[in-house]
């Protein structure tokens, strides 16, 4: 089996909503098309070598663990933009997707560093946004899918001019609650605020990530066989229509 590494960052910091689950979908995926998730956690200091990782991932937190583990976490943002040029894939979740940006200024006005990747930052606001989200994502050129997920956050997440955002809120309330957008995309980077069973219920986006995962590691995007996904199309379907009529709007 071939053997794909992935970088897990701070995880007994980050992992509200179960957020790990993520990489139990990916490691379960990968494994079903013949390729072994070895995944490592990432903490304080850590040691990361050009090349080595093919994916890193990020889940969400409170502000209180953000706070915690920002400035270490912004600390190895040398080592974590060579891997991102080297072509490393990226998924960063709520409170880890603000911290991928420039900087998350909080509620008590305290600014945490970010790692500067995604071309972003993000102020607290006094309302949360909490509810069912369903987007519109296009991230190969004429292909339309949608994501479907649940998002509870205060800070407002705020675009450079010109960044891409992962997806259009169909439903939900999104970066900022008035954008329209949802999440960022640079390259084989994603942020987005979508929580907990993103990918258990966005097979599509999983099978996106490990294929550009491989992609670091082999040179080239593989076509991955298709799997059974009745399941996972219902839990789409449930959490899309949720979204429809709970999704939160100001
Ligand atoms: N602390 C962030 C916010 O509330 C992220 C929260 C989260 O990860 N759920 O905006």
């Amino acid at each position: 089996m071939e053997r794909l590494l992935v970088g897990h960052l701070f995880p007994d910091y980050l992992n509200i909503y179960a957020d790990r689950g993520n990489i139990a979908v990916l490691s379960a995926r990968a494994a079903w098309r013949g390729y072994e998730l070895d995944v490592r956690a990432l903490g304080a200091g850590a040691e990361i070598h050009p090349r080595e990782h093919d994916l890193f991932y990020v889940g969400g937190g409170q502000d209180r663990e953000q706070a915690l583990i920002a400035p270490a976490l912004a600390a190895l943002a040398p080592a974590l933009h060579e891997a991102f040029e080297g072509g490393a894939a990226f998924l960063a979740v709520c409170g880890g997707y603000q911290l991928l940006g420039r900087f998350y200024r909080d509620q008590s006005g305290a600014e945490q560093p970010g790692v500067g990747l995604l071309p972003l930052h993000t102020v607290a606001g006094s309302r949360r946004m909490i509810g069912d989200v369903l987007l519109e994502c296009e991230l190969e050129p004429g292909v339309r899918r949608t994501l479907a997920g649940f998002e509870n956050h205060a800070g407002r997440t705020i675009l450079d001019e010109g960044a891409e955002p992962l997806g259009r809120v169909v439903s939900g309330f999104g970066n900022d609650g008035e954008s329209g957008h949802e999440g960022c995309r640079v390259g084989r980077a994603i942020g987005t605020y979508l929580h907990g069973p993103l990918l258990p219920r966005n097979p599509w986006l999983a099978d996106w990530l490990l294929a550009q995962a491989i992609a670091h590691r082999t040179g080239t995007v593989p076509k991955l066989a298709p799997l059974a996904d009745e399941l996972e199309q219902q839990a789409h379907a449930v959490s899309a229509r949720r979204a429809e009529t709970r999704g939160g709007r100001f």
